[in-house]
């Protein structure tokens, strides 16, 4: 039984059925739950008729008031829908949806840099790569892949000193860990590489992580070669694996580049009652959002935005927020699962010159 008829008689009186976002809030104003729709007064009257025990049920018990937003089609519910809960954290939506945490790749910017993967972008001069959807595949993958390549993961307070600093070795001095003597890192820590063939290998991984270079791939094959040859099928079998796993590494991340990369364009989404946008994709992000210009001068002011919004130096990956993270993963599976709209899409080029 409805737990909370009065709010559902002033649903029925004010709600339309239009697209929109809509929030619910607690006593205390606290932010329970954000959702969309399409049809935002038959969606919330659904959750009225939900039984005692259900998630909805649960919801209507505890909520005091509802607030909702039009918005003019779906494309935008769902991207408003998906800033909200990022920045809101409401509690039914954490508790009963797991949250999305992404990973990326960073080479840091250190005397010896080190390829991590990390949980945020910071404005703080690495190169980060990514959003990746996997984390805990991400963390191994990198781990395994600054091994092969011999790239420390010693912590950022690590002294580390080249072969080229001869007047610091007089003396000698011992690695720091085991990766030296187990020959997994250059070990900078003690001076064994110089700086040119540390830095050899930092582009290498990084050539690697653009999709440019198959080096440690080779360099896998080679070691499970060896260790066949020596008969020793237990280490070739953990090496067969690393490179598979090295192998699916580098194809998504060719491929996840391909398509942001191919996510820039006009995007046209008809809208309510004849709301048409137009938004301004570049790599995956809405770089803009305007309504579809009708008549010469507000053709002439949509131009001069799109104009700036392409020809603007992208910022690339730095300064990348976990939510600008989360809004490529959405624009990207937006179009993945709808291939019918990129109908509505037209490169920035063609755009500005009609
Ligand atoms: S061997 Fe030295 S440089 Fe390499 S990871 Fe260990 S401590 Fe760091």
């Amino acid at each position: 039984m409805n737990p909370n008829p009065s709010l559902r008689a002033r649903v029925r009186a004010a709600a339309e059925n239009r697209p929109g976002v809509y929030a619910m809030y607690g006593p205390g104003d606290e932010l329970l739950y954000v959702g969309k729709s399409v049809r935002v007064r038959t969606r919330l009257l659904s959750y009225f008729r939900a039984e005692r025990g259900e998630k909805a049920w649960e919801l209507i018990r505890e909520t005091s008031r509802i607030e909702w937003k039009y918005v003019p089609n779906e494309f935008e519910a769902l991207i408003r829908e998906m800033k909200l809960i990022q920045n809101r954290q409401p509690r039914f939506n954490v508790q009963h949806k797991r949250k999305r945490i992404y990973a990326f790749v960073k080479v840091t910017r250190e005397p010896a840099p080190r390829v991590l993967p990390v949980s945020r972008v910071v404005p703080d001069g690495a190169t980060y790569y990514g959003p990746f959807p996997r984390v805990r595949a991400l963390a191994r993958t990198i781990r395994e892949l600054a091994q092969v390549l011999g790239l420390r993961d010693c912590p950022a307070s690590t002294p580390v000193f080249f072969a080229d600093q001869l007047e610091i070795f007089r003396g000698g001095r011992p690695p720091r860990c085991i990766r030296a003597d187990l020959g997994t890192c250059l070990a900078p820590c003690c001076g064994r590489p110089s700086v040119a063939e540390y830095d050899a290998v930092v582009r290498l991984a990084t050539r690697f992580l653009e999709g440019r270079a198959e080096a440690p791939l080779r360099e896998l094959e080679a070691r499970m070669r060896e260790a066949a040859r020596r008969m020793d099928f237990e280490y070739a079998s953990v090496l067969r694996d690393r490179l598979e796993r090295l192998r699916r590494f580098r194809d998504e991340l060719v491929a996840f580049r391909g398509r942001v990369e191919n996510l820039t364009f006009l995007y046209r989404v008809p809208g309510f009652r004849g709301d048409d946008r137009l938004y301004a994709i570049r790599q995956g992000r809405i770089r803009a959002a305007l309504p579809y210009p009708r008549g010469a001068a507000a053709r002439r002011r949509a131009r001069a935005r799109v104009a700036e919004v392409f020809t603007t130096g992208d910022p690339g990956p730095e300064g990348l927020r976990p939510e600008e993270a989360a809004e490529i993963l959405l624009v990207s599976r937006w179009f993945r699962l709808r291939p019918r709209e990129r109908k509505r899409t037209v490169p920035p080029e063609r755009w500005l010159q009609a």
